[in-house]
């Protein structure tokens, strides 16, 4: 990609998710030059959800990836620009930070982190060997492929009892397999789920062995009081148990707390000046669309404050 190394961004975002997206907006609103490197497409987590019913002022049905979409043409229209490109490596203790792709070192005044968080693994014999072959982590993603036939959802948050939830609308049938005997899921999703025929709940039990040939034919689920294995035949297996945060590339230069996320106040501050975290990828009570966004405007207003009292020495 031919990109000129030596031009200077005000802005460089990382992550193209509602935090930078809504970060890219307020920057290019604002007159700021900016640049958001997103790896996949625009949208991040949020492409995984088929209906967002928690963010106000939307279509009834508008989904994940419309809305992300929706947000990248909102920045673009103020003169945000987007490579598709994947960070390997970013220097963010200099005046100029570098952020380095496989083609292009891209130099900012400032960086905005916001690249979110990745489905967690189970950690499970042959779950990656198994990935595709029945073993997935995104339900609103290739849940119709397993129109009419059996799943298993493990987990007992928002994400496992809403995948379970929209899981029992295309398939056969679908177990939840939950490790304790209470579900950390909202009261909303909790109540939708009790009125579903085709959804068997088995709590205080873990998988404890994924059964194939070719691909996933069903599970051993242990549950844990007992020591007790009993067999589920499955087609597919949705692992929906949290989100780790995307931060290797980041861990010796900026402070992670003890589950990996950087650590930033409502300011969205980090601990080296010009580098600001937003959305999933902070420290924070609440991981939500409404919440990245937030961060996202807040993390351009200190921004442009950071490179206002840098232009002025
Ligand atoms: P989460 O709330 O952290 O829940 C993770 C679930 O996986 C928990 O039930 C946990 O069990 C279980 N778990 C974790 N590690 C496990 C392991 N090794 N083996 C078996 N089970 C394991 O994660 P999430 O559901 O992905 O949600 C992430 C964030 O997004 C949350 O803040 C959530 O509220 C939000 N979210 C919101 C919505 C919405 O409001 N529409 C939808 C989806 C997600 P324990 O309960 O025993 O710890």
């Amino acid at each position: 990609m031919g990109y000129d190394m030596s031009h200077i961004y005000d802005v460089v975002i990382i992550g193209g998710g509602p935090a930078g997206y809504t970060a890219a907006l307020y920057c290019a609103r604002a007159g700021m030059d900016t640049l958001i490197v997103e790896k996949l497409s625009a949208g991040g987590q949020m492409c995984l959800t088929s209906h967002i019913d928690n963010y106000p002022g939307l279509d009834e049905k508008t989904d994940g990836f419309t809305l992300g979409n929706k947000m990248k043409k909102d920045a673009e229209k103020f003169g945000a620009k987007t490579v598709i490109s994947k960070v390997l490596a970013v220097e963010l203790t200099g005046e100029i930070k570098k952020v380095k792709t496989p083609d292009s070192t891209f130099l900012g005044k400032c960086v905005i982190v916001a690249t979110g968080a990745k489905p967690r693994k189970l950690g499970i014999k042959y779950e990656q060997d198994l990935i595709g072959k029945g073993v997935g982590y995104c339900a609103t993603c290739d849940g119709m492929f397993y129109k009419e036939k059996t799943v298993a959802v493990v987990g007992g948050g928002n994400s496992a009892v809403s995948e379970a939830i929209y899981l029992s609308k295309i398939c056969k049938k679908v177990f939840i397999i939950h490790r304790r005997n209470v579900f950390r899921a909202t009261k909303i999703y909790q109540n939708t789920l009790k009125c579903l025929k085709n959804v068997e709940i088995y709590f205080n039990t873990v998988v404890d062995e994924l059964l194939f040939d070719n691909k996933l034919k069903g599970i051993k689920v242990k549950d844990v009081n007992t020591n007790c294995i009993n067999k589920i035949f499955c087609d597919g297996l949705f692992i929906s148990i949290g989100r780790k945060p995307e931060t290797d590339i980041f861990k010796n230069q900026l402070n992670i707390d003890g589950l990996g996320y950087i650590v930033a106040d409502e300011s969205t501050k980090t601990n080296i000046p010009g580098v600001f975290a937003a959305g999933d990828v902070r420290t924070k009570a609440l991981r939500q669309i409404v919440t990245a966004t937030s961060d996202g405007a807040v993390a351009s207003y200190f921004a442009d404050e950071y490179i206002q009292s840098a232009s002025m020495y």
